[in-house]
């Protein structure tokens, strides 16, 4: 669906996966106005099509968007021409357990012209991809890098976004975490190298005590859509979910305590990513004693089962297509 300024968006249509073609002076080729969203549809066990809270997605896209100085999306019409879409390509939904249908809605700036400043045409489409279980072989923890080298966000910056320069800018990091046979890359805050955001492409949660402790949003970590979804599960089973400030020195800490009982991530992705190990300043931490913990496996079994409309949904986040 293109958009173009004093017109707004026109011409919404469905087409076949096809290349498109783009000037080389397209302003998304030099100044990086790319915004996108990573969403899944499930095939529920009554053979039904799920999406997991859509508005939300495009509700933070419509953020990211204008921060970005790229026009809003219609809310309303773009989830009525994904419920079409979905229906149309209803066969390409997996059936095999845990497989779903990765959605991907992107917004690029296709205007010609050098000079920095907001395009005056864009680009809205939506490319689907069907992807295999993410645990086809049940948990696997993750091994997290800490990097005190690099930085994700700057306070003012665009951290809470989802902007494509974002992940380029985390690739370095990423590629040595895995050289040095990390999965992931966990990010501190830029000021002050000490405060934890988030990791690689999730959110991130430390049992504590008696506490669920997951850093706040505060302009410089993505508000992640899984992350909302569990603190709401965790605070309905009355379990002490707090959002603050933590830093790395305490996490090694309430390891060396004892107190400290599981770490996991949170994403579209992988739903629950259970942490097992961290490497911080050379020195390897192995997080409950490398295996799943029980609020992961739980949190997981929950939000999946109401994903897959398996379960009732108490918050109203299911759609069924
Ligand atoms: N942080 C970043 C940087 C991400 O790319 C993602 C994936 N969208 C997340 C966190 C998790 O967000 P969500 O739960 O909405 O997938």
């Amino acid at each position: 669906m293109p958009y173009t300024e004093g017109k707004g968006w026109h011409d919404l249509t469905i087409q076949p996966y096809r290349n498109f073609s783009l000037d080389p002076a397209a302003m998304v080729l030099h100044y990086g106005q790319a915004i996108f969203e990573g969403m899944k549809a499930y095939r529920g066990k009554d053979g039904g099509i799920y999406l997991f809270r859509p508005a939300d997605n495009i509700e933070r896209m419509n953020i990211s968007a204008a921060r970005l100085c790229m026009p809003q999306l219609p809310v309303d019409e773009v989830l009525v021409a994904l419920k079409e879409l979905l229906r149309l390509d209803e066969d390409w939904i997996p059936t095999a357990k845990g497989a779903t249908l990765y959605i991907r809605p992107t917004m690029i700036a296709t205007e010609a012209a050098l000079g920095v400043r907001p395009a005056k045409q864009y680009l809205f489409f939506v490319i689907l991809s069907p992807v295999g279980a993410y645990y086809p072989e049940g948990f696997n923890p993750v091994k997290i890098y800490v990097t005190d080298k690099y930085v994700r966000a700057v306070p003012g910056g665009v951290g809470h976004i989802k902007t494509a320069g974002n992940y380029a800018a985390s690739i370095m990091a990423a590629v040595e975490a895995q050289q040095a046979g990390f999965t992931q890359v966990l990010w501190l805050d830029a000021v002050e190298r000490r405060y934890i955001e988030e990791v690689g492409t999730m959110n991130i949660f430390f049992v504590i005590g008696d506490e669920i402790v997951t850093p706040p949003l505060g302009g410089s970590i993505l508000p992640g859509i899984t992350r909302d979804s569990v603190i709401q599960v965790a605070k309905g089973w009355g379990l002490n979910v707090v959002e603050r400030r933590i830093t790395i020195d305490e996490v090694l800490a309430a390891q060396e305590n004892g107190s400290l009982k599981e770490i996991f991530g949170t994403g579209t992705a992988a739903v629950i990513s259970p942490v097992g190990s961290l490497h911080y300043k050379g020195q390897d931490c192995l997080i409950n004693n490398g295996e799943t913990g029980a609020l992961s496996q739980r949190l997981f079994d929950e939000i999946q089962a109401i994903q897959y409309g398996a379960k009732e949904d108490p918050y109203g986040w299911v759609i069924r297509v």
